[in-house]
């Protein structure tokens, strides 16, 4: 049984995550010296645009996942995450051999 699936990099989450903490210190470092109602302003635009660039993180990697067990009773699991954003790869493959 084969399952392709497509799902939200680790990895670009992260990154964007740091981004955004980054970014979200320049309004904080401001406050005080400008106006409380452009702080706020500039606070929810960078929510606005962090929230579309979180939507786009959703289909950026693919999982193919394989399990299945042949006649001679060996079961195979493997998994392989690749993401086309940012190269974030990860596999996992595993086989045992079931007592018939
Ligand atoms: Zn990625």
């Amino acid at each position: 049984m084969s399952v392709i699936n497509w799902a939200i990099c680790p990895r670009c989450k992260r990154l964007l995550e740091q981004k955004y903490n980054v970014v979200n210190e320049k309004p904080l470092a401001s406050y005080g010296k400008i106006q409380a109602d452009d702080c706020n302003k500039a606070v929810m635009e960078l929510d606005h645009i962090r929230r579309d660039e979180e939507e786009g993180l959703r289909t950026t990697m693919r999982e193919d996942c394989y399990i299945g067990m042949d006649e001679t009773g060996v079961l195979t699991i493997t998994y392989h995450a690749y993401c086309e954003v940012c190269g974030f790869e990860s596999t996992f493959n595993q086989q045992e051999t079931a007592e018939t």
